[in-house]
């Protein structure tokens, strides 16, 4: 016999020991974390080459080298033209072939490297994103189930998206930038071998650019901070609007969602316009700052040439090295601005990383004892993050083989005591025993395997449906799934699916029916043989024939083990061997259905009207 609060004095004491304000217990904040670093910049790029890039130096090596390469063979333009236009002006016969021969050779060259450099570039981006996005999901799938929900599914995906594709953007363009570095450096050699009086002259003015710029860069990446943001909400939005679409016709909603849609792409379009914005800005700077160098070298170099001073060649190719050494300048110029979105990007994704999970193992954690199920719930207390009272001192227990049903109004607590039972929470305050041991000094993996979760509503994954019931236990043969699936009387309408136990099953299961897709979650608890059973009913009842064969199912998987159930039929409750009813939180009353039903309150009221649902 399942017990319940054994004792009034105990069902006194221990139901209230803990006041209903009292705050979660929390891991130990984390001793690991990143100690902060004056530049924040500096700190997340060498958290990056630590985590990510560090592992592809053979790859860093050869970006570094074919962009160096790249890079040289455009210095050697200028050269060229300086060449060409002094053998011009000489007569020289060797123009007719040396020239060209040369320019094949070097535009050739830089092609080529060009290409390699692009693909060896975009490798080894992709890859170091790769590896950031693997981390922050191997961390996701493991975290709280708190954490998860405290965001829409789409803003958490879109930490996987758009962020990934800022710091791409950022990461392509500073190897790039690197390329730029040697470019410039390259012409600026040419230039000083060729003129140095005109050199010292755009060498002066050329940094002057470098103090907006900076300011742009800030300002972009705070920018950038809120587009993200946007972005996560839009995505979040839509495709909360596209999951109701049912609602939003019948009930006619698409004005509101037109309109709630509207006003969150206009704080996304004002979001990107001041991106746009600060980055706009940058490129007139650097035109007029660049404009102004030029003027001043041919100034300068008109006002020396009306003295007669250098050749033609000479000036020639050092107004071209200018030329050309505009882009790669400008390039560098708007470099900190996308570097700052980049930034802003993996920034947010460390921190995600970086969270620490409240529900860890202990580090001395058993392996679950042998035994039969024996669950005890002893003052059970859970306060959800934002303040409100989930569990206020639950006492129960649940002896092995045994059913208890949990009862009581809505928001009483029970969806609450059944999901501290597999730890997607921690009591913060009491305990839960598995088979005498504290739930908390388990092994996580030991726990959690012992235990099947059934919900009615269920929701399947889009793979076929031996893989669905597999999940239950992965090491199933192929005989003993078809054994579950017939047990949950499953087997029949899965056999005549079009590939039957391989046919896919569509994102969420839908293309199974309610009760098909119930059975086949009942055939993966079955699979998973499990000590204890978390069952939350259905509050819907399927059509008659699907309902019985579900009810037929389910009363074979809880044969035999320890069930917890939240119940919203009579007929579950009456069958179980004892029914807990709670209120606020707590266990009010507990007892056979007759019992209860003889004791006249909370449970006899519910009862009496008809808080339950008649289905069989
Ligand atoms: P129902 O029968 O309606 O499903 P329930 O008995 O299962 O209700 P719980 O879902 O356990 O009730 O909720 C217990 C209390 O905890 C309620 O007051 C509820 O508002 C609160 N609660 C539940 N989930 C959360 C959450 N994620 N964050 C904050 N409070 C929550």
């Amino acid at each position: 016999m399942a017990l319940c609060f054994a004792t009034a004095a105990l069902l006194k004491g221990s139901m209230n020991v803990i006041p209903p304000t009292s705050p979660p217990i929390r891991a130990a904040e984390p001793t690991a974390r990143p100690a902060p670093v004056p530049d924040r910049s500096t700190a997340l790029l060498r958290r990056l080459w630590r985590d990510e890039a560090r592992r592809h130096r053979g790859r860093i090596v050869s970006v570094i080298g074919l962009t160096v390469l790249m890079a040289l063979l455009t210095g050697l333009y200028p050269l060229v033209i300086q060449r060409a236009l002094d053998m011009f002006a000489a007569h020289d016969p060797r123009i007719l072939y040396q020239v060209p021969a040369l320019v094949l050779l070097i535009t050739t060259a830089k092609a080529l490297s060009q290409y390699g450099q692009t693909v060896a570039v975009q490798n080894l981006v992709l890859i170091v994103i790769r590896g950031l996005q693997g981390t922050m999901f191997a961390h996701l799938v493991h975290t709280d189930i708190s954490r998860i929900e405290r965001e829409a599914p789409a803003q958490l995906s879109a930490r996987f998206t758009t962020d990934a594709v800022s710091i791409r953007e950022a990461m392509i363009r500073a190897v790039n930038a690197l390329g730029d570095v040697v470019t410039v450096a390259g012409l600026v050699v040419s230039m000083f071998y060729m003129d140095w009086e005109l050199s010292l002259i755009a060498a002066v003015l050329y940094p002057v650019a470098a103090i907006p710029i900076q300011r742009l860069g800030k300002k972009v990446r705070r920018a950038s901070g809120g587009m993200q943001e946007r972005m996560g909400e839009t995505s979040a939005l839509l495709t909360e609007s596209f999951s109701q679409a049912r609602t939003v016709r019948v009930y006619r909603l698409e004005r509101n969602e037109a309109a709630r849609v509207a006003h969150t792409l206009d704080l996304l379009h004002q979001a990107l316009l001041r991106i746009a914005r600060g980055r706009a800005r940058v490129d007139p700077v650097l035109e007029v700052l660049g404009g102004a160098a030029v003027a001043a070298v041919l100034g300068f170099a008109g006002w020396r040439a009306a003295l007669g001073g250098a050749t033609l060649g000479d000036f020639s190719g050092f107004v071209a090295a200018l030329l050309l050494a505009s882009r790669p300048l400008r390039a560098l110029g708007s470099l900190n601005a996308a570097l700052q979105e980049g930034l802003a990007g993996l920034e947010r994704i460390f921190a995600i990383i970086d969270e620490p999970p409240e529900i860890t193992e202990a580090a001395q954690a058993r392996a679950l004892p042998p035994g039969e199920g024996h669950l005890r719930f002893d003052a059970a207390s859970f306060v959800y993050p934002d303040g409100r009272v989930g569990l206020n001192g639950l006492t129960f227990e649940a002896r092995p083989g045994l059913t208890v049903a949990l009862v009581g109004p809505s928001g009483a607590g029970k969806s609450t005591a059944l999901s501290l039972i597999p730890r997607l929470h921690d009591v913060s305050g009491g305990r839960i025993l598995l088979d005498g041991v504290d739930l908390r000094a388990l092994r996580l993996s030991d726990l959690r395997d012992a235990i099947a979760y059934v919900s009615q509503d269920t929701l399947l994954f889009d793979l076929t449906v031996i893989e669905n019931i597999r999940i239950g236990r992965p090491s199933a043969t192929e005989a003993e799934i078809r054994a579950a699936a017939r047990a949950a009387a499953a087997e029949g309408f899965i056999d005549a699916l079009p590939e039957g136990f391989g046919t896919r099953v569509g994102p969420g299961g839908q293309r199974l029916s309610g009760g098909q897709r119930q059975r086949v979650a009942l055939a993966r608890a079955l699979l998973r043989d499990p000590r204890v059973l978390l069952l939350d009913e259905a509050t819907s009842a399927l059509d008659s024939e699907s309902e019985a064969l579900v009810q037929d199912a389910l009363a074979s998987l809880r044969k035999g083990r320890t069930t917890i159930v939240v119940a919203h039929r009579l007929s579950t409750v009456r069958s179980a061997d004892l029914v807990v009813a709670m209120a606020d939180g707590q266990g009010v009353e507990c007892g056979t259905h007759a019992e209860l039903m003889e004791a006249d309150g909370l449970y006899a009221r519910m009862v009496r009207t008809q808080a339950f649902s008649n289905a069989p």
